[in-house]
């Protein structure tokens, strides 16, 4: 399955947005994530000094492709040291557990844990 790097945008902010319905966060809502441990195999996304932003593409039926963005965690930072190499926000359990078997199903060659 792809995933291509993403930028930054300035005034959006990928951590501030459901990946799953894309639905905006509003300020006094709490966003949950998705926590993936991935395989160490070519097809992972590379750990680097500082964290980055990625773009996955999954089937959504119909032909269509569904953008799911995510953020590979820093080298050195906490969330890896516990094992957490992919950090996928979402609104609510629904969401997670939509965008959970969506992600087992289609990156299950390089996800090995997904949990959240
Ligand atoms: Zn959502």
């Amino acid at each position: 399955m792809a995933w291509k790097r993403v930028e930054r945008v300035e005034g959006d902010d990928p951590l501030g947005q459901c990946s799953w319905c894309q639905k905006e966060a509003a300020e006094d809502q709490e966003l949950f994530g998705l926590n993936a441990t991935l395989l160490d195999t070519p097809l992972s996304p590379p750990v680097e000094k500082e964290a980055y932003f990625i773009e996955l593409e999954i089937p959504e039926g119909s032909g269509r492709l569904k953008k799911i963005r995510g953020m590979v965690t820093g080298a050195d930072s906490p969330a890896r040291e516990e094992g957490v190499d992919l950090i996928i926000v979402i609104c609510s359990r629904e969401c997670g557990s939509k965008l959970k078997s969506n992600l087992e199903k289609w990156l299950s060659g390089w996800i090995k844990e997904l949990s959240g």
